[in-house]
C-alpha cells in the first residue's frame, strides 16, 4: 500500500457508511464530500499544506503561504460547484517560526478568507517540527453538485485558464533563475492561485463532471475518466498556456508540454461539458470524451505522446 491511491482504495472499503442511516450525497473520493445535515446540502473538504513537502519557507512567504493554503482548499469546494462560507484552520508551529511570519501567515489566511468567502470560524493551534497549515472549507452547491463521475461520452474537456504556469513558477524558484523569460511572473501564479467562483457557479447549469487541476492535468482527468467509466483523449496543441509560457520553459530546459499536462497546482478548473457556447465561454476545450477508459494524449498530426510521468503522487 505504498501508493496514494492504494491507500485511499483501503481507507474508503474502512469507512464505507453503506448500509447505516446517514450515507453522505457524495462520499470519500470526490474533490469534497457532499452531506445533508438537515439545512440543505453541505460539501466539506480538508487540505494539507506540510513544509518540506509542499513548501520551503525559502520559496514562499507566510503571507503567500496562508493565501494559498486557503484558496487550495476553496478549489476543491469550487470543482463540486459549489461556494465556500466558513472554514477552520489548524496551524502546526515550529519553534523557529517568529511572531511575525505566524502575523504574516494569519494576514494570509484572513486575505484569502475574505476573497473566496469561507470566513474562519475556528480551528486549532499546535507546536510542531514543521510549519502545516490544515485547511477545512464548508460550502453550498450552487445547484446540483457536480462530481468526478458524470462525464460522457461525446462530451468535450474544457479547463479554465491556463495550464503548467503554477509549475513553471516553482521549477523557477527551484532553479534561482528569475532572469529567463517572464520568469517573476510565474513564481507569482505558483505562490497565488486563481479564484474561481464566478466559474463555480458557471459549472453547475454546464458541467457533466468537474475536478480542479491540483495533481496535474493527465492524472485529474484519469480519475473523472476512472470515476466516469469513459476515456478520454487531449490534444496537445489545444493546451492554453500563459504568454511567454514556452519560451521561458525552454530557458530552463523544460518541455513545455510535459510540464503543462503533469505539473501540478494550476487549481484552474477542469470540466466535462456537451459542447455549447456557455461551455466554450467558461474555458478552452483541450479533448473529448470517449468510450473505453484511460486518457490518450494526441499531438497535431494524431499521433499518441507517452509520458514518463503522470503527475503529482504522495508516498511514491
Ligand atoms: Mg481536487
Amino acid at each position: 500500500m505504498h501508493d496514494e491511491f492504494a491507500k485511499i482504495e483501503w481507507l474508503k472499503s474502512r469507512f464505507d457508511l453503506d448500509g447505516e442511516s446517514k450515507k453522505p450525497i457524495v462520499g470519500i473520493g470526490d474533490d469534497a464530500a457532499v452531506l445533508d445535515l438537515g439545512a440543505g446540502p453541505t460539501v466539506v473538504t480538508v487540505d494539507t499544506h506540510v513544509e518540506g513537502v509542499h513548501f520551503t519557507r525559502d520559496l514562499i512567504s507566510c503571507r503567500d503561504l496562508g493565501y494559498r493554503a486557503m484558496v487550495a482548499a476553496a478549489s476543491d469546494v469550487w470543482a463540486m460547484a459549489a461556494m465556500p462560507s466558513a472554514s477552520v484552520v489548524a496551524l502546526s508551529l515550529p519553534a523557529d517560526l517568529s511572531d511575525e511570519q505566524f502575523r504574516e501567515l494569519i494576514e494570509g489566511l484572513a486575505e484569502a478568507a475574505h476573497s473566496t468567502g469561507a470566513r474562519v470560524v475556528g480551528g486549532n493551534l499546535s507546536r510542531g517540527p514543521s510549519l502545516t497549515v490544515t485547511t477545512t472549507v464548508l460550502g453550498s452547491p450552487v445547484g446540483e453538485s457536480v462530481t468526478r463521475s458524470g462525464a460522457r461520452p461525446g462530451d468535450g474537456v474544457y479547463v479554465t485558464g491556463t495550464l503548467g504556469s503554477a509549475a513553471l513558477g516553482l521549477a523557477v524558484l527551484q532553479t534561482r533563475d528569475l532572469e529567463t523569460g517572464h520568469a517573476p511572473s510565474f513564481v507569482k501564479r505558483w505562490r497565488r492561485p486563481p479564484l474561481h467562483g464566478a466559474a463555480a457557479k458557471a459549472l453547475a447549469s454546464i458541467a457533466t463532471a468537474a475536478v480542479d487541476v491540483s495533481d496535474g492535468c493527465l492524472q485529474d482527468l484519469q480519475h473523472v475518466c476512472a470515476a466516469s467509466n469513459v476515456g478520454a483523449i487531449l490534444s496537445a496543441d489545444a493546451i492554453p498556456n500563459a504568454p511567454d509560457y514556452k519560451a521561458t520553459c525552454e530557458g530552463l530546459g523544460r518541455d513545455p508540454t510535459a510540464l503543462s499536462l503533469t505539473g501540478g497546482e494550476d487549481y484552474e478548473l477542469m470540466f466535462t461539458a456537451p459542447e455549447s457556447p456557455e461551455a466554450k465561454a467558461l474555458g478552452t476545450k483541450i479533448g473529448r470524451i470517449v468510450d473505453g477508459s484511460g486518457v490518450r494524449v494526441i499531438d497535431e498530426a494524431g499521433q499518441a505522446i507517452e509520458f514518463a510521468e503522470t503527475g503529482f503522487r504522495h508516498f511514491s
